[in-house]
């Protein structure tokens, strides 16, 4: 029989949450009445994780585990789930409970109904520091400004996608991945259920701001192009500036009325206009640092090992 449903749940360190996730998680699909598969990956976590998961790999015949061969990252360990997912539909979640499972049951009548996409977007989230839902109800508002794809806003990799989905993101080859823009990209007809993000079950954030950082980086920079031309326009303005300035400038010194010792405004225009530069240095070192991740041919993760798989086509499941 085919694998309907594929679950994937990435994992970096969540020694305290797994056995849990996967009795939650069996409880839910079990419901479903279909056939469907677990897929743990494990994202080069150095904590007891991947003990715990081979031991319910063992026990449990819908259970498959990648393991890496170091961190690569959430969004890479979703992107390894999609390749080796082979269900009908695959539905992306968190492993640490926030996502509540039984929502995937929403997602999967909606996808009954003939929808591609169905994304969870978050209308409360609970146990999340000030600092974190600010941030984030921020990020999103900007990208949605900066981009012209449609990446719905509050949602997060929650999610439901049909097998057509999965095989165009599979086929997306780019290093710096940010896969709930790329899913937007991929258009299809997408709908959404609501729920609560609800507070960890155990454990702390895997997303320090280093992480945070640099997913938004990602989001953005994969996504638009303005912050480059908000670059040059600032950068042709300024430049502007600085010209008429030295007009002023010269015009005074031929004058000769009042050539004071300017060094106070010369400092502050120094500064000024050397921070604008470096900023805007920066904002291209960002997306020439991605376009060099490109051109290295380098694969986007690397699996130390795997198991479960040897059911998957088998005739163990049917
Ligand atoms: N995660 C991962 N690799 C990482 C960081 C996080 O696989 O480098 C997983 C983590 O185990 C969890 C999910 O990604 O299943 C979301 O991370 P987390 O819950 O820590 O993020 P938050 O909910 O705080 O944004
Ligand atoms: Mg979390």
């Amino acid at each position: 029989m085919a694998i309907g449903c594929s679950v994937i749940v990435p994992m970096f360190n969540e020694e305290e949450v797994i056995e849990h996730t996967y009795t939650r998680l069996k409880r839910v699909m079990d419901v479903t009445g279909e056939d469907y598969e677990l897929i743990f990956v494990n994202d080069g976590s150095s904590d007891r994780t991947a003990e715990i998961v081979e031991a319910i790999v063992r026990r449990d015949a819908h259970v498959r585990v990648i393991h890496f061969s170091r961190n690569f990252g959430h969004q890479v360990a979703i992107s390894a789930g999609m390749d080796y997912a082979a269900g009908q539909s695959v539905v992306i979640i968190d492993a640490d409970l926030q996502d509540p499972p039984e929502i995937i049951l929403e997602m999967l009548d909606k996808w009954k109904e003939g929808y591609e996409v169905v994304y969870g977007r978050r209308i409360k989230r609970k146990g999340e520091t000030v600092f974190k839902k600010t941030t984030a109800l921020l990020f999103y508002r900007v990208l949605g400004r900066l981009t012209q794809v449609d990446i719905p806003l509050d949602t997060g990799d929650f999610r439901l996608i049909d097998r057509k989905v999965c095989d165009v993101l599979k086929g997306l080859k780019e290093k710096n991945r940010f896969v709930r823009g790329l899913v937007g990209w991929a258009g299809f007809r997408q709908t959404q259920v609501e729920y609560v993000r609800e507070e960890r079950y155990a454990g702390v954030t895997k997303y320090p701001l280093r992480k945070m950082l640099r997913f938004a980086a990602d989001g953005i920079t994969s996504f638009s192009h303005k912050p480059l031309k908000i670059a040059s326009y600032v950068g042709f303005v300024l430049s502007l500036t600085s010209f008429v300035y030295l007009f002023v400038v010269l015009l005074q010194k031929w004058l000769a009325f009042g050539t004071v010792p300017g060094w106070a405004s010369i400092v502050a225009i120094n500064l000024f206009f050397n921070g604008i530069v470096l900023m805007l240095l920066g904002v291209m070192g960002e997306y020439i640092g991605r376009i060099y991740d490109e051109t290295k041919e380098r694969p986007l993760y690397i699996v130390r090992d795997k198991a479960g798989f040897e059911f998957a086509d088998g005739g163990y499941l049917s």
